[in-house]
């Protein structure tokens, strides 16, 4: 068979690029080692760790929250055999949505594993056996990543696990070690502290999801702390045993003292790294870093090989579905012969944690560290309304605009449904709007977009109305 675009690999970035080259009036194939398209994203990341932050949050408010709305529940108990059933009927039905869209848009889609025989030439070892090869102009390499593992530091899928198996445990653990402090650990770690495991964060870095504005670590730390879970900070893991159902967790402080930590489960969320095994990059003379294993690409993200394109986890960047589906788009349009554009700054990053994070544009240390003068505004959820209503008052948003022209570099927020509440920023900063742009917008009340608003009037001259 022969075909104008191939991709490998069915994630976000994959199966986006795949119907956009078909919308352009491509001939399309897509390959996937896996039963179900959909990737990490849709199988074992974004769509199943949801769900399950979902049902937990339920649990969570129907143990907590419920009696002060005045509504009285009697034995409130945790399911996980259904939790998990659920789970994985969500995830059921978002992957089969893929394969109809595959076939609505007329992609070819193999199962079996991708590798390069020459630069045009893609082999499959297919999954019901045998082999077939089928030709390409230009190949989409979106063969994502999986999670790191610490040499020192065996998973063992049962008890020293990656978020993978922790998506689908089968008792709720009594005492979960978190080794890393990131969005992983938070999130999977708010669901069973919520089902109400005892949870250690051990984190290398002195704040908990470093990479992000610091205002949003402390603020987030200590409402999971009120949650229950405790945090060693500035603490590097440096191994892990198993004897039975017991784990032993040693890590070394800064200043060298060492820690002993003993629980049931051990969960390892210290990143994740591009996967390129098994696609025969070195059959076209395709390198990868040394460092993160990432394929170098350039603006086009076209690889050194002509015609062969790379796209979401597997290269530079955040690792974000919403970041490979841009990439997506943005590739299958180079091909076309479009003139795409993606505005990186503009990536917002969220963690489904309760409250919710969410951030877009550059952070504070950012902006010392580019010596731009800016201004900022802060309103905290307590003094709102709506908040105070659903009891949900913990957090603030931080806008950061231009001490000058007080265009909005920047909006770090965490509160409620805050992962919803980025995208008003995001059109805001897209639009290069002013911070009093945003103030002198109408915002429903009571609401919580209120908040932004309010924040903006803030940095544009003080003069936020409920604070
Ligand atoms: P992937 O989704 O990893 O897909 C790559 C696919 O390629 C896989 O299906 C793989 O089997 C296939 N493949 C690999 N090699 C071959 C080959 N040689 N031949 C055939 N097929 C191959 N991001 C968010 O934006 N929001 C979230 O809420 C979020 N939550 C997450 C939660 C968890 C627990 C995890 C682990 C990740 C989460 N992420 C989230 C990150 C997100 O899943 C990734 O950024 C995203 O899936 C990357 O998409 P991708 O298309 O680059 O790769
Ligand atoms: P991460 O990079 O977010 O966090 C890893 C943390 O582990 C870091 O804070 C790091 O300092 C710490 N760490 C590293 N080595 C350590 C050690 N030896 N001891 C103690 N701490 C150590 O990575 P992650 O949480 O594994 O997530 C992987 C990727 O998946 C991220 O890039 C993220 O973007 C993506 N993801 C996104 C979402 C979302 O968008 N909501 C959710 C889950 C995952």
């Amino acid at each position: 068979m022969q075909y104008d675009v191939i991709v490998i690999g069915s994630g976000p970035g994959g199966y986006v690029a795949a119907i956009r080259c078909a919308q352009l009036g491509l001939k399309t194939a897509m390959i996937e080692k896996y039963a179900t398209f959909g990737g990490t994203c849709l199988n074992v990341g974004c769509i199943p760790s949801k769900a399950l932050l979902d049902s937990s949050e339920h649990y969570h408010n129907a143990t907590h929250t419920f009696a002060a709305h005045g509504i009285d529940v009697k034995e409130v108990k945790v399911n996980l055999k259904q939790m998990i059933k659920r789970k994985n009927e969500v995830v059921e039905q978002t992957t089969s949505g893929i394969t109809f869209l595959m076939k609505k848009n007329k992609v070819d889609t193999y199962e079996g594993l991708g590798s390069f025989k020459d630069k045009n030439t893609i082999k499959i070892a297919l999954t019901k056996g045998g082999e077939q090869e089928i030709t390409g102009k230009n190949i989409i390499i979106a063969t994502g990543s999986k999670p790191t593992v610490l040499p020192f530091l065996k998973t063992d899928g049962k008890r020293i696990i990656t978020s993978t198996e922790a998506l689908n445990l089968t008792e709720v653990p009594k005492h979960m070690i978190l080794i890393g402090g990131g969005v992983i650990g938070l999130e999977l770690g708010s669901v069973y502290a919520r089902l109400g495991s005892e949870v250690t964060v051990v984190e290398f870095m002195d704040g908990i999801i470093p990479t992000m504005d610091k205002t949003l670590g402390k603020e987030l730390q200590k409402s999971l702390a009120k949650l229950g879970m405790k945090f060693l900070l500035s603490h590097k893991v440096t191994g892990a045993e198993v004897k039975g159902k017991k784990v032993t967790v040693t890590a070394d402080s800064l200043k060298g003292e060492k820690v002993v930590l003993e629980g049931d489960y051990c969960l390892v969320a210290v990143g994740r790294t591009a996967y390129t095994e098994g696609l025969g990059l070195e059959n076209i003379g395709i390198t990868v870093e040394e460092r993160g294993k990432k394929i170098t690409v350039d603006e086009h993200l076209e690889t050194s090989v002509k015609g062969i394109y790379a796209i979401g986890d597997v290269i530079k960047g955040a690792m974000l579905a919403h970041k490979a589906e841009e990439e997506g788009t943005f590739v299958a349009e180079i091909i076309a012969g479009q003139k795409p554009h993606i505005n990186y700054n503009l990536i917002p990053g969220v963690v489904y944690t309760w409250p919710e994070v969410a951030s877009v544009g550059y952070t504070e240390e950012q902006l010392k560290e580019k010596g731009t003068k800016y201004k900022t505004g802060s309103f905290p959820f307590k003094a709102s309304g709506r908040a105070r209503a659903s009891m949900d008052t913990d957090g603030l948003v931080k806008v950061l605009a231009d001490a000058e022209t007080d265009e909005i570099l920047g909006v770090h927020m965490i509160g409620p449904r805050c992962a919803d509440l980025i995208a008003e920023a995001v059109v805001a900063m897209e639009f290069r709007a002013s911070a009093e742009d945003i103030g002198r917008i109408s915002h429903a009340h009571p609401t919580f977009t209120e908040s932004f608003k309010e924040a903006a009037l803030a940095a544009t001259a003080n003069r936020a109305i409920h604070i």
